[in-house]
């Protein structure tokens, strides 16, 4: 190492420790920061809450000039120079939002060089003038947020971001850092070339998100559930996510009229409605926002402690991005789906409406794929990972019902063959019920009527109730042993039934009553160890700052600070300095309030 880069080096950890108040780098972050710091092109797929912005706002402080921020949406560019100037950082914004005064300001303080982070919308680009201006000053880096928008195989193709191929050609000098939470090798490949990045420096992070954890029960009244769930995380925030915005209403109206402070958001609700709503979720005025997939983009809400899936989700892939607004400040956070089979139809009859013969085959496998995640025996974790191609290292997360222990596995070989004896001796052509019915040897007329109370296995079941049988189809469906088929469901067996039902094989399922009384009662403070009623005043203290700055509580600080400081309770100065987001100039503005309320806390408690 050569003196040049070693003084660079420690210039990056101070800056890492006095302006963000970090004392170490998350995965990824130094190696791009040190690419870019050397005139590289960066390309970079980090997951929700990886820390991107710092990758690029730390070189920033560290070049000669002005870095350019594109950003897609005005709502996030707000929050994200909040939070930058919240760190002493000297940001700006332009876009459609600033009046003619407002853009000269700007234009005044980028010429006398006292602009460390401009940030802006993509259109911009393709205004030649605006161009000239940025030829004007000195530039430190450009980049570029959610860069998968340039791809028309994203998902969120935006036809403006495609001018920004302008920007390698028109400063050829300047790095380009681009940066995604989602694209597979193919969208990766898309947008290097379309944004013509010059042999990028190229990261794609794990996708795993080690502070969530994944659990899934089974969905019976799921209001009823949700309001459980509720009363095990009073004060936290989270989204609960519904299909329709019908459910989104009654769901938000439920919870209401218990005395939670719940909004909707849904896209038929008027724009400033949901602009309002989504406001006071940010700003901790509202506890739980309810919505449909519509909610989500356009928020950096780094203190969503949930997101409950009270619904199916539409795919995996789908699951992976609303579940990964929870827990960005890498506080634990809990991803919890209610999962019913009574679901699928619904899903199914949208699917069976789609004309296109191929599309449909893509979103019945897609729909498939995300029954098996919340019925099958597997760590859910692996599961999330390996659809994005990804092995998980380890034997056992520690992070998900499944490796938690909070569900069991129980030998049901000897129930799953009674109840696949029960189907193939009535030639696999009756329903769900009839065949419990058959093994639990109920007298029904039908039974009689068909003689199925002749059938071996008739009654073989019966010290055993009806639901303890929907149990076992349950898991026998899920492990793809017997299938539904045919308009009025019937049971058939699968070859892997047909095989299990002769062999000698064990066939596992998963018991979740333990689970289930202990549904919600995780408490991310119990799980953290940290005092939660100190907690409580710090947050209030975070609140009231925050509304005399006029920006959301978790830009003051984050949870995962606040929950330090109710760990290590600093009551000086330089201890608060030691706790992680606690930089030079939070310190300075707001060390005093928290020491405060930290010492009088303890002197009460004494
Ligand atoms: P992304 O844009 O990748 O979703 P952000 O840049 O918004 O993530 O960062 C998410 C959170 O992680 C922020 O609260 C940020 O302060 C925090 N963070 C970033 N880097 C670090 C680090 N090295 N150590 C601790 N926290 C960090
Ligand atoms: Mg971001
Ligand atoms: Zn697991």
């Amino acid at each position: 190492m050569n003196s040049h880069t070693s003084s660079n080096d420690s210039a990056v950890h101070h800056t890492l420790r006095t302006v963000f108040g970090f004392e170490s780098f998350r995965p990824n972050q130094e190696t791009i920061i040190t690419s870019i710091l050397t005139g590289k092109d960066v390309f970079a797929v980090m997951p929700t809450g990886g820390g991107k912005s710092l990758c690029y706002q730390l070189p920033a402080l560290l070049r000669e000039g002005t870095a350019v921020v594109i950003s897609p949406l005005i709502s996030l560019m707000k929050d994200q120079v909040d939070a930058a100037r919240e760190n002493g950082i000297a940001a700006v914004f332009m876009n459609s939002s600033l009046d003619q005064r407002e853009l000269a300001d700007i234009h005044r303080r980028l010429k006398g060089n006292q602009v460390k982070l401009l940030y802006i919308a993509p259109e911009r680009f393709a205004m030649p003038q605006f161009i000239e201006t940025l030829k004007g000053l000195p530039l430190s880096l450009f980049a570029i947020d959610e860069a998968h928008c340039i791809s028309e195989w994203g998902h969120d193709f935006r036809p403006d971001y495609l001018s920004l191929s302008a920007i390698p050609i028109q400063f050829p000098g300047i790095p380009v850092a681009a940066f995604t939470a989602t694209a597979t090798e193919k969208v990766q490949q898309d947008i290097i070339h379309k944004i013509g990045l010059r042999k990028p420096h190229e990261v794609r992070a794990s996708f795993n998100r080690p502070n969530l954890f994944y659990q899934v029960e089974p969905k019976t009244e799921v209001e009823q559930q949700l309001l459980d769930f509720l009363a095990g995380h009073e004060g936290e925030s989270g989204i609960i996510y519904r299909t329709t915005r019908d459910a989104v209403t009654a769901t938000a109206g439920f919870l209401a009229s218990r005395g939670v402070k719940a909004l909707p958001y849904h896209a038929g609700l008027p724009a400033e409605e949901r602009q309002r709503n989504q406001e006071a979720f940010n700003r901790d005025e509202a506890q739980v926002i309810v919505a449909t997939v519509a909610f989500g983009m356009g928020i950096d809400k780094s203190n969503v402690r949930f997101v409950v899936h009270a619904d199916l989700p539409k795919h995996i892939e789908a699951y992976y991005q609303e579940t990964g607004r929870a827990g960005r400040d890498g506080a634990p956070a809990h991803c919890l789906l209610f999962f019913s089979r009574g679901d699928i139809p619904k899903i199914r009859y949208f699917i069976d409406k789609t004309p296109d013969e191929r599309e449909r085959a893509i979103a019945l496998e897609k729909l498939n794929q995300t029954v098996r995640f919340a019925s099958h025996n597997v760590c859910r974790r692996r599961q999330l990972l390996s659809f994005f191609g990804e092995a998980y290292p380890g034997e056992n997360c520690g992070a998900c019902d499944i490796c938690s222990g909070s569900v069991v596995q129980v030998d049901i070989s000897l129930d799953a063959k009674i109840l696949m004896s029960a189907m193939a001796r009535t030639n696999e052509r009756f329903g769900i019920n009839h065949i419990i019915d058959i093994v639990t040897g109920a007298d029904t007329k039908r039974i009689r009527e068909l003689g199925h109370d002749a059938v071996k296995t008739y009654g073989a079941g019966r010290h055993k109730d009806k639901s303890h049988w929907r149990f076992i189809v349950d898991e026998l469906l899920a492990q793809e042993l017997i299938r539904q088929d045919g308009e009025y469901p019937v049971l058939k067996l699968t070859a892997k039934g047909a095989q299990a039902l002769t062999g000698t094989g064990q066939v596992f399922g998963l018991k979740r009553e333990e689970a289930r009384k202990n549904a919600g009662k995780r408490k991310t403070s119990d799980a953290e160890g940290f005092d939660r009623a100190l907690f409580e005043r710090l947050r209030a203290v975070r609140r009231r700052l925050a509304e005399e700055q006029r920006v959301p509580p978790y830009v003051i600080f984050s949870d995962k600070t606040l929950h330090e400081m109710c760990r290590h309770f600093p009551v000086t100065s330089s201890a608060m300095r030691r706790i992680a987001g606690v930089g030079d100039v939070k310190l300075e503005r707001y060390g005093g309030d928290f020491l405060e309320a930290i010492k009088t806390y303890g002197e009460k408690k004494d």
